[in-house]
């Protein structure tokens, strides 16, 4: 069932946030736990697994899901993306010891032999212009697909959040890409198909300032800075200009999602498709290409005459 906006603010309310650090902290979970109750993101799951990078996101879904007692996993991720992705490493696994989550990790050379940059320069050279975020974000995707399902998972959480979210409902505006904004929302994606896990996302109403407040008043140990390989994209210069406005407009990015959720049915239904995925020539995972996103990508990495 798709549920829209006015059924979430029935549920529960999106003020804004008290002052006092105690309050916040009581409102800030129990904002997670409407969210997971309204939209039935836990409902019956007995295998939960949370897609960890190591930053505070997920490290706050974590900490949350624990504590209220769900029996969790972790799958991590390590891109390769240096001094960043080896500090992201070390502290989801001293994290995911201290609240004693079993982690699995992955990484990019092992499954690929390439590393994010590695990737990203070597296509480059080949005059091909990709965005890190796009070698990093769809390879990345396809692991945690694939070795969640191998984990026998039955939701994946991610830690997106209400910044992730907006920027993603205005990149699809601005680039004409409104099919792909059918795929948003807290239980995101529209094909139904048991080879793709669903996914669910407990922090959909709350937003960077928020989660970063929580996570200091926790102690955790991660990092707050920027990924050094998002300078050049697009979804950056959409963040900047909307915490811009947000400083303006304190609930700018509120009123995104709240009429983004109100129309959310309506574009599912316009985008739906009930045709069952094929498969990749080349790895065998579900795709409606001949190849799936990852293959192509790792193709071109190794043929200068193939085109995106
Ligand atoms: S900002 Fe882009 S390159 Fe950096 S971790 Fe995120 S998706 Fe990957
Ligand atoms: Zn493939």
């Amino acid at each position: 069932m798709i549920i829209g906006a006015d059924d979430y603010l029935r549920g529960v309310t999106l003020e804004s946030f008290s002052t006092d650090d105690t309050v916040f902290v009581t409102q800030f979970e129990q904002r997670i736990k409407d969210t997971i109750s309204t939209f039935g993101i836990l409902d019956g799951k007995e295998n939960i697994v949370v897609a960890a990078s190591g930053g505070k996101d997920s490290t706050v879904v974590m900490y949350i899901l624990k504590n209220l007692g769900y029996h969790i996993r972790a799958l991590t991720v390590d891109t390769h993306i240096g001094c960043y992705t080896e500090q992201n490493l070390k502290n989801v696994i001293k994290f995911c010891e201290s609240i004693n989550v079993p982690l699995v990790a992955k990484d990019f050379n092992t499954e690929f032999g390439y590393g994010v940059c590695y990737l990203r320069d070597t296509l480059a050279e080949k005059g091909l212009n990709v965005k890190s975020c796009t070698v990093c974000g769809v390879p990345r995707r396809y692991l945690i697909n694939k070795y969640t399902r191998e984990m026998g998972a039955d939701v994946v959480i991610t830690g997106h959040n209400l910044d992730d979210e907006c920027q993603a409902i205005l990149m699809n505006y601005f680039r004409n890409t409104l099919q792909l904004s059918a795929r948003l929302g807290p239980v995101p994606g529209v094909i139904r198909d048991p080879r793709f896990i669903p996914r669910a996302k407990p922090l959909y109403f709350l937003s960077n300032t928020e989660i970063e407040r929580y996570s200091k008043l926790k102690g955790f140990q991660v990092a707050y800075g920027h990924c050094p390989c998002s300078t050049d994209a697009y979804r950056r210069h959409i963040k900047d200009w909307l915490h811009a406005m947000s400083l303006k407009h304190p609930r700018f990015k509120h009123r995104i999602i709240t009429h983004f959720l109100a129309n959310l049915p309506a574009l599912r239904h316009k985008y739906r498709s009930d045709a069952s995925p094929g498969e990749c020539l080349s790895c065998g995972e579900p795709t409606s290409a001949e190849l799936c996103k990852t293959c192509s990508i790792m193709q071109l990495a190794s043929s200068p005459t193939q085109t995106i």
